[in-house]
Formats: structure tokens, C-alpha cells, sequence
């Protein structure tokens, strides 16, 4: 998403929180005239969080998850 100087410094505090509003994998913030480009995200949807990840395959104990979930199954594995 390109925004205006005035714009942009508004929602940069708020960048881990737009791909959740937005209900999308990843949003990037660059400065400029107004625009929002779409593309497919790129890696593997992962089987827990149904994200589109780069990280999906990367952990040998949970292939299927993107290291964030992975990292959650291992925690919930070791407070049982
Ligand atoms: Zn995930």
C-alpha cells in the first residue's frame, strides 16, 4: 500500500495489525501517491493459521505450520 507522507506515519504504527484488517497475508507501507497493489502471496497456506507463509515447511516437528504456529503446538506441548 503506497500512502502520502502524512498518511504513511499514521499507519506504520499499526503495520502487524493491517494484514489482519486487511485479511491478508502481508501488507508492505511505502511512501507516495495513493495506491494499493494486490498480488498472491507468495510460500505455502499454512495448515493451523491458514496464512500464506514463507516459512511453512521449515520446521522439522511441524511441517505443515509456519514457524509461528509451530513455535504455539510446541509451547501448549510443554505446559501439558
Ligand atoms: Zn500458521
Amino acid at each position: 500500500m503506497v500512502l502520502p507522507d502524512s498518511d504513511y506515519e499514521f499507519f506504520v504504527p499499526y503495520h502487524d495489525t493491517l494484514k489482519e484488517i486487511f485479511i491478508v497475508s502481508c501488507v508492505n507501507l511505502k511512501r507516495g501517491e495513493f495506491a494499493v497493489n494486490i498480488i498472491k502471496a507468495h510460500g505455502k497456506k499454512c495448515a493451523r493459521c491458514w496464512n500464506w507463509r514463507e516459512d511453512v515447511g521449515l520446521s522439522e516437528s511441524y511441517p505443515e505450520t509456519c514457524s509461528r504456529c509451530g513455535d504455539a503446538i510446541k509451547n501448549r506441548e510443554i505446559k501439558r
